[in-house]
Protein backbone atom coordinates (compact mmCIF):
# COMPACT_ATOMS: atom_id res chain seq x y z
CA UNK A 1 0.00 0.00 0.00
CA UNK A 2 2.60 2.19 0.80
CA UNK A 3 4.75 1.78 -1.68
CA UNK A 4 1.73 2.66 -4.54
CA UNK A 5 1.17 5.61 -2.95
CA UNK A 6 5.10 6.05 -2.97
CA UNK A 7 5.19 5.19 -6.70
CA UNK A 8 1.60 7.20 -7.19
CA UNK A 9 2.05 10.23 -5.66
CA UNK A 10 -1.15 11.61 -6.93
CA UNK A 11 -2.75 8.66 -5.47
CA UNK A 12 -2.04 9.98 -2.28
CA UNK A 13 -3.27 13.07 -2.52
CA UNK A 14 -6.88 12.40 -3.73
CA UNK A 15 -6.72 9.68 -0.86
CA UNK A 16 -5.75 12.92 1.33
CA UNK A 17 -8.16 15.26 -0.31
CA UNK A 18 -10.62 12.78 0.28
CA UNK A 19 -9.96 12.45 4.18
CA UNK A 20 -9.69 15.87 4.22
CA UNK A 21 -13.55 16.18 3.20
CA UNK A 22 -14.63 13.46 5.82
CA UNK A 23 -12.78 15.04 8.39
CA UNK A 24 -14.02 18.42 7.35
CA UNK A 25 -17.64 17.33 7.55
CA UNK A 26 -16.39 16.58 11.52
CA UNK A 27 -14.93 20.10 11.80
CA UNK A 28 -18.44 21.65 11.04
CA UNK A 29 -19.60 19.93 13.97
CA UNK A 30 -16.93 20.52 16.29
CA UNK A 31 -17.11 24.49 15.01
CA UNK A 32 -21.15 24.78 15.90
CA UNK A 33 -20.77 22.67 18.93
CA UNK A 34 -17.77 23.15 21.14
CA UNK A 35 -18.33 27.35 21.76
CA UNK A 36 -22.05 26.54 23.25
CA UNK A 37 -20.38 23.60 25.29
CA UNK A 38 -17.82 25.36 26.70
CA UNK A 39 -19.78 28.47 27.87
CA UNK A 40 -22.65 26.09 29.37
CA UNK A 41 -19.23 24.74 31.46
CA UNK A 42 -18.14 28.23 32.38
CA UNK A 43 -21.22 29.14 33.42
CA UNK A 44 -21.53 25.73 35.79
CA UNK A 45 -18.17 27.14 36.87
CA UNK A 46 -19.59 30.37 37.62
CA UNK A 47 -21.96 29.53 39.89
CA UNK A 48 -19.87 26.94 41.43
CA UNK A 49 -17.06 29.42 42.18
CA UNK A 50 -20.28 32.04 43.48
CA UNK A 51 -21.81 29.52 45.49
CA UNK A 52 -24.82 29.60 43.86
CA UNK A 53 -27.15 27.13 43.07
CA UNK A 54 -29.03 26.69 39.50
CA UNK A 55 -32.79 27.29 39.75
CA UNK A 56 -32.83 24.86 37.15
CA UNK A 57 -29.81 22.52 36.08
CA UNK A 58 -29.10 23.55 32.83
CA UNK A 59 -29.10 20.44 30.38
CA UNK A 60 -26.04 20.13 28.28
CA UNK A 61 -25.58 21.76 24.77
CA UNK A 62 -25.11 18.82 22.16
CA UNK A 63 -21.77 16.18 22.55
CA UNK A 64 -19.01 16.48 19.33
CA UNK A 65 -19.35 12.37 18.40
CA UNK A 66 -22.55 10.89 19.53
CA UNK A 67 -25.39 13.22 18.81
CA UNK A 68 -27.05 13.13 15.10
CA UNK A 69 -27.58 16.33 13.21
CA UNK A 70 -30.81 17.53 12.37
CA UNK A 71 -32.18 20.29 10.58
CA UNK A 72 -32.48 23.60 12.71
CA UNK A 73 -36.00 23.96 11.42
CA UNK A 74 -37.94 20.71 10.95
CA UNK A 75 -36.10 18.72 12.90
CA UNK A 76 -35.55 16.20 10.53
CA UNK A 77 -32.96 14.35 11.32
CA UNK A 78 -29.76 14.13 8.57
CA UNK A 79 -29.84 11.14 7.01
CA UNK A 80 -26.56 9.17 6.54
CA UNK A 81 -26.67 9.42 2.22
CA UNK A 82 -27.48 13.32 2.96
CA UNK A 83 -24.39 13.55 4.82
CA UNK A 84 -21.76 13.04 1.99
CA UNK A 85 -19.61 15.93 2.68
CA UNK A 86 -19.64 17.98 0.00
CA UNK A 87 -21.36 15.71 -2.27
CA UNK A 88 -25.11 16.13 -0.44
CA UNK A 89 -24.79 19.86 -0.09
CA UNK A 90 -24.68 20.21 -4.26
CA UNK A 91 -26.88 17.52 -4.74
CA UNK A 92 -29.50 19.12 -2.54
CA UNK A 93 -28.87 22.40 -3.92
CA UNK A 94 -27.97 23.54 -0.41
CA UNK A 95 -30.98 23.42 0.59
CA UNK A 96 -32.82 20.43 3.44
CA UNK A 97 -34.46 17.60 2.04
CA UNK A 98 -38.04 17.45 4.37
CA UNK A 99 -38.42 21.35 4.52
CA UNK A 100 -36.29 23.26 2.01
CA UNK A 101 -34.27 25.35 4.31
CA UNK A 102 -30.97 26.59 3.26
CA UNK A 103 -28.28 25.30 4.65
CA UNK A 104 -25.11 27.32 5.85
CA UNK A 105 -22.49 27.38 2.79
CA UNK A 106 -20.39 26.87 6.46
CA UNK A 107 -20.38 23.42 5.90
CA UNK A 108 -19.51 22.55 2.43
CA UNK A 109 -16.72 25.70 2.29
CA UNK A 110 -15.06 23.93 5.56
CA UNK A 111 -15.43 20.58 3.72
CA UNK A 112 -13.55 21.89 0.60
CA UNK A 113 -11.33 23.55 2.72
CA UNK A 114 -10.29 20.56 4.57
CA UNK A 115 -9.85 18.42 1.71
CA UNK A 116 -7.50 21.41 -0.11
CA UNK A 117 -5.25 21.65 2.76
CA UNK A 118 -5.66 18.23 3.70
CA UNK A 119 -3.99 17.70 0.29
CA UNK A 120 -1.57 19.93 0.02
CA UNK A 121 0.03 18.87 3.39
CA UNK A 122 0.40 15.01 1.30
CA UNK A 123 2.20 17.49 -1.70
CA UNK A 124 4.12 19.60 0.59
CA UNK A 125 5.78 16.53 2.75
CA UNK A 126 5.09 13.23 1.15
CA UNK A 127 3.72 10.36 2.90
CA UNK A 128 5.74 11.37 6.45
CA UNK A 129 5.61 11.73 9.69
CA UNK A 130 6.02 15.46 8.64
CA UNK A 131 2.68 14.86 6.56
CA UNK A 132 0.91 13.42 9.62
CA UNK A 133 1.47 16.50 12.01
CA UNK A 134 1.15 18.79 8.98
CA UNK A 135 -2.43 17.23 9.02
CA UNK A 136 -3.29 17.31 12.88
CA UNK A 137 -1.89 21.00 13.02
CA UNK A 138 -4.08 21.90 10.09
CA UNK A 139 -7.02 20.55 11.26
CA UNK A 140 -7.03 21.91 14.21
CA UNK A 141 -6.31 25.13 12.58
CA UNK A 142 -9.27 24.88 10.49
CA UNK A 143 -11.42 24.42 13.54
CA UNK A 144 -9.51 27.10 15.81
CA UNK A 145 -10.78 29.97 12.31
CA UNK A 146 -14.17 28.35 12.19
CA UNK A 147 -14.90 29.01 16.04
CA UNK A 148 -13.28 32.58 15.76
CA UNK A 149 -15.08 33.62 12.54
CA UNK A 150 -18.75 32.68 14.06
CA UNK A 151 -18.06 33.28 18.06
CA UNK A 152 -14.47 35.37 18.43
CA UNK A 153 -13.25 33.07 20.38
CA UNK A 154 -10.43 30.57 20.17
CA UNK A 155 -10.67 28.41 22.88
CA UNK A 156 -8.13 27.15 25.18
CA UNK A 157 -8.89 23.77 24.43
CA UNK A 158 -7.60 23.80 21.77
CA UNK A 159 -4.90 26.42 21.53
CA UNK A 160 -2.72 25.01 24.73
CA UNK A 161 -2.97 21.58 23.68
CA UNK A 162 -1.84 22.83 19.97
CA UNK A 163 1.47 24.94 22.27
CA UNK A 164 1.87 21.36 24.31
CA UNK A 165 1.89 19.17 20.81
CA UNK A 166 4.81 21.88 18.78
CA UNK A 167 6.78 21.94 21.79
CA UNK A 168 6.84 17.55 22.51
CA UNK A 169 7.23 17.06 18.66
CA UNK A 170 10.22 19.38 18.81
CA UNK A 171 12.07 16.69 20.70
CA UNK A 172 12.43 14.14 17.57
CA UNK A 173 12.46 16.91 16.25
CA UNK A 174 9.83 17.35 13.38
CA UNK A 175 9.81 20.84 11.98
CA UNK A 176 11.94 22.66 14.63
CA UNK A 177 14.40 21.89 16.87
CA UNK A 178 13.94 21.85 20.77
CA UNK A 179 15.39 25.72 21.24
CA UNK A 180 13.70 26.59 18.36
CA UNK A 181 10.47 25.82 19.57
CA UNK A 182 10.98 27.08 23.29
CA UNK A 183 11.92 30.31 21.37
CA UNK A 184 9.13 30.74 19.27
CA UNK A 185 6.61 29.78 21.25
CA UNK A 186 7.72 32.99 23.86
CA UNK A 187 8.36 35.27 20.83
CA UNK A 188 4.92 34.17 19.31
CA UNK A 189 2.79 35.18 22.59
CA UNK A 190 4.92 38.20 23.22
CA UNK A 191 5.07 39.82 19.93
CA UNK A 192 1.59 40.11 19.68
CA UNK A 193 1.05 40.93 23.37
CA UNK A 194 3.13 44.00 23.08
CA UNK A 195 1.79 44.96 20.17
CA UNK A 196 -1.93 44.54 22.63
CA UNK A 197 -0.49 46.49 24.90
CA UNK A 198 1.31 49.22 23.11
CA UNK A 199 -1.64 50.06 21.02
CA UNK A 200 -3.92 49.54 23.67
CA UNK A 201 -1.82 52.36 25.93
CA UNK A 202 -1.83 54.67 22.62
CA UNK A 203 -5.78 54.15 21.62
CA UNK A 204 -7.48 53.01 24.45
CA UNK A 205 -9.10 50.27 22.14
CA UNK A 206 -8.26 46.60 22.50
CA UNK A 207 -7.57 45.22 18.69
CA UNK A 208 -6.74 41.35 19.85
CA UNK A 209 -7.42 39.17 22.24
CA UNK A 210 -5.59 36.89 24.37
CA UNK A 211 -5.92 33.52 22.18
CA UNK A 212 -4.45 35.56 19.32
CA UNK A 213 -0.87 35.16 21.36
CA UNK A 214 -1.66 31.88 22.31
CA UNK A 215 -2.44 31.06 18.91
CA UNK A 216 0.80 32.32 17.64
CA UNK A 217 2.70 31.06 20.44
CA UNK A 218 1.70 27.49 19.44
CA UNK A 219 2.58 28.13 15.79
CA UNK A 220 6.03 29.41 17.32
CA UNK A 221 6.21 26.27 18.88
CA UNK A 222 5.38 24.06 15.94
CA UNK A 223 7.95 26.31 13.17
CA UNK A 224 10.40 27.91 15.53
CA UNK A 225 11.33 31.29 16.35
CA UNK A 226 12.21 31.60 12.63
CA UNK A 227 9.06 31.67 11.44
CA UNK A 228 7.28 34.28 14.03
CA UNK A 229 8.00 37.12 11.71
CA UNK A 230 6.64 35.89 8.02
CA UNK A 231 3.76 34.77 10.20
CA UNK A 232 3.06 37.81 11.51
CA UNK A 233 3.64 39.83 8.35
CA UNK A 234 1.19 37.70 6.24
CA UNK A 235 -1.42 37.77 8.73
CA UNK A 236 -1.12 41.40 9.06
CA UNK A 237 -1.12 41.37 4.95
CA UNK A 238 -3.82 39.09 4.85
CA UNK A 239 -5.97 40.94 7.83
CA UNK A 240 -5.54 44.54 6.10
CA UNK A 241 -6.01 43.55 2.80
CA UNK A 242 -9.18 42.12 3.65
CA UNK A 243 -10.67 44.31 6.03
CA UNK A 244 -9.48 47.32 3.81
CA UNK A 245 -11.73 45.05 1.05
CA UNK A 246 -15.13 44.90 3.54
CA UNK A 247 -14.64 48.20 4.42
CA UNK A 248 -14.46 49.71 0.99
CA UNK A 249 -17.06 47.22 -0.48
CA UNK A 250 -19.53 46.26 1.88
CA UNK A 251 -19.29 49.95 3.99
CA UNK A 252 -18.17 47.77 7.49
CA UNK A 253 -17.70 50.11 10.13
CA UNK A 254 -13.58 50.08 10.62
CA UNK A 255 -14.34 50.26 14.07
CA UNK A 256 -16.23 46.73 14.58
CA UNK A 257 -13.92 44.06 15.78
CA UNK A 258 -12.96 41.82 13.58
CA UNK A 259 -11.36 38.61 14.53
CA UNK A 260 -7.25 38.10 13.72
CA UNK A 261 -7.16 34.16 14.31
CA UNK A 262 -8.17 33.08 11.44
CA UNK A 263 -5.47 35.51 9.63
CA UNK A 264 -2.66 33.88 12.25
CA UNK A 265 -4.37 30.19 11.36
CA UNK A 266 -3.95 31.06 7.19
CA UNK A 267 -0.94 32.96 7.61
CA UNK A 268 0.68 29.89 9.71
CA UNK A 269 -0.50 27.37 7.36
CA UNK A 270 0.63 28.96 4.45
CA UNK A 271 3.97 29.09 5.64
CA UNK A 272 3.68 25.68 5.80
CA UNK A 273 3.17 24.88 3.15
CA UNK A 274 5.09 27.30 0.97
CA UNK A 275 8.32 28.42 3.35
CA UNK A 276 10.51 27.13 0.61
CA UNK A 277 8.87 29.34 -1.76
CA UNK A 278 9.12 32.66 0.62
CA UNK A 279 12.45 31.91 1.60
CA UNK A 280 13.43 32.82 -2.10
CA UNK A 281 10.45 35.41 -2.92
CA UNK A 282 10.94 37.23 0.15
CA UNK A 283 14.71 36.10 1.54
CA UNK A 284 15.31 39.39 3.92
CA UNK A 285 11.42 38.44 5.91
CA UNK A 286 11.72 34.55 5.92
CA UNK A 287 15.06 33.16 7.93
CA UNK A 288 15.99 30.10 7.28
ZN1 LIG B 1 -35.60 21.01 7.46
Amino acid sequence: MLDLLVAAPSVGLVLAGALGLIVGSFLNVVILRLPPRLEHQWRSDAFEVLGLELAEPEAAPPGLVMERSHCPQCLAQIKAYDNIPLFSYLLLRGRCRACGLRISPQYPLVEAATGVATALCVWRFGISAEAVGAIALTWTLIALAGIDLRTQLLPDALTLPLLWGGLLLALIPLFASPEQAILGAAAGYLSLWSVYWGFKLLTGKEGMGYGDFKLLAALGAWFGAVAILPIVLLSSAAGALIGGLMILLRGRDSQLPMPFGPFIAVAGFTYMILAPQLRIWLPLFVPE
